[in-house]
């Protein structure tokens, strides 16, 4: 019933977003900063912005999420935010003394027109940041983009302020994950380390936002990439980028600034993606593929060849961030599904929507950017009904009105436990993943099933 309003006939909308699929850029920044050892996200604006993006951080991750403000307020918001963020790097080194201070701009310093570059700079001449300490910044106008958008120009930041090339080339190969769970960060470092790869990966949000409870507060957890780390990338042989959307402009940049050979790939999600993934790093890093990964794909492969009765054919919907949606349709795709709808709020642009429309096929309706929202998704999936949906938390509604199993993927999921702990990429992602498709169709089975065709035995 909460939703009884939104009507079935589709009207091309040309500004008016309704019920965004998306959140707001710093969330993403503030995200991807978390993947840096001792780094203290800081957004510079107002209070009410930090208090949102922390709090979206917070609910998603189940954990307390650190970041300061420069706390605008009128004076601010008229001459500028200088004085306010000079007197915050002041006030953070000394009370809560991180090693990296990582600042994202919002949309109102980014309409003030604040000079953050010019701004850190004053901060060094006046000695307000202790030696060995470092502040940097990604500039995040909320008013375009989205959390996606936000990580990524985060992820950019990182290799310019930090990647270097010293001409002595080393066997590393650069990581670049776009905006997903620590769960799936840890399943990539999973993936390398059994294949022996010798890597970098950054951000590594992994022991940052799911450490472990130990009866103690640590305002800087164990997890997260090295600034030297993200340094040494500069020399690295070989950089891959795992994701258009998220990842690739930081690829790019570590190529014109430092000559790394970049690769940009999918998102390892489903078997199809992460076979070109493994085979990736087999055939540019010289490594053998282990028998411990075989048998991972072959536990995959042998489970959907068990139960794919019950996933060929169906109908999905889809919506979430662009480079997790690549992934999932694969895997949708990889399963014998149809595709019917895919939508992310992320403007993801002509490239993405041409490689969705390779792997989704001719009829599947793709829409990005803006009016790609909720209201929208709805008005879809009135006119052609699926039989699963994947999507964040917000989808919930939608699910409930029209009676349709959701799997929540994506960002933010507000009201399940699990995203942080359990991933989707790699081939134990695929089989996670898979038993709660697997789960959501035979629990529907069960529940619709008259008493004479009730199974014991699935
Ligand atoms: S959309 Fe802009 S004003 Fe709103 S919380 Fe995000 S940065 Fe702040």
């Amino acid at each position: 019933m909460l939703l009884r309003h939104t009507p079935k006939e589709i009207v091309e909308r040309g500004a008016l977003t309704i019920n965004p699929a998306k959140t707001c850029q710093p969330v993403g920044a503030m995200y991807a900063a978390l993947g840096i050892h001792r780094c203290l996200p800081h957004s510079h604006g107002s209070q009410g912005c930090c208090a949102y993006h922390r709090s979206a951080l917070t609910r998603h991750y189940a954990e307390p999420i650190m970041s300061s403000t420069s706390s605008f307020t009128e004076g601010a918001s008229v001459f500028g935010g200088q004085s306010n963020l000079l007197e915050s790097i002041n006030n953070i080194f000394t009370l809560y003394d991180p090693d990296i201070i990582a600042v994202n701009t919002t949309c109102l310093s980014e309409v003030i027109g604040d000079d953050l570059k010019q701004i850190i700079n004053r901060a060094v001449v006046d000695h307000k940041i202790p030696p060995g300490k470092t502040v940097f910044y990604a500039s995040t106008p909320s008013f375009k983009g989205s959390h996606v958008t936000g990580y990524s120009n985060m992820l950019s930041a990182m290799v310019q302020n930090f990647a270097g090339n010293t001409g002595r080339r080393h066997n590393a190969v650069t990581l670049l994950p776009s905006f997903i769970e620590p769960s799936d960060m840890q399943e990539i470092k999973h993936i390398a380390f059994e294949l022996g790869l010798d890597y970098i990966m950054y951000p590594d949000t992994s022991g940052v936002v799911n450490a472990p409870m130990d009866g103690k507060f640590h305002m800087y957890p164990k997890g997260g990439t090295s600034k030297e780390d993200i340094a040494r990338s500069g020399d690295s042989r070989l950089a891959i980028a795992m994701g258009r959307i998220g990842a690739f402009q930081a690829a790019q940049l570590l190529d014109s600034k430092c000559k790394v050979a970049t690769e940009v790939l999918d998102l390892p999600i489903g078997i199809s993606a992460t076979d070109a993934f493994v085979d990736t790093l087999r055939r540019r890093a010289g490594v053998t593929i282990p028998e411990s990964i075989r048998v991972e794909r072959g536990q995959l492969v042998d489970v959907l060849c068990d139960k794919a009765q019950y996933v060929y054919g169906k109908k999905v919907s889809l919506m979430g961030d662009p480079d997790i949606l690549l992934g999932l349709v694969q895997f949708a795709k990889d399963m014998g599904m149809e595709v019917l709808h895919v939508l992310t709020g992320t403007a993801a642009g002509a490239k993405w929507e041409r490689r969705m429309r390779e792997i989704a096929g001719e009829k599947a309706v793709i829409k990005t950017g803006p009016q790609a929202d909720l209201f929208y998704f709805h008005q879809l999936l009135q006119n052609e009904k699926p039989d699963l949906l994947f999507g964040n938390t917000y989808c919930k509604y939608i699910a409930r009105d029209m009676d349709i199993p959701l799997i929540r993927t994506g960002f933010p999921i507000y009201d399940r436990i699990g995203h942080s702990y359990f991933p989707v990429t790699g081939y134990r992602g695929g089989l996670h993943l898979l038993v709660k498709i697997l789960d959501a169709f035979m629990d529907r089975q069960d529940r619709d099933a008259p008493e004479e065709t009730f199974e014991l035995v699935m």
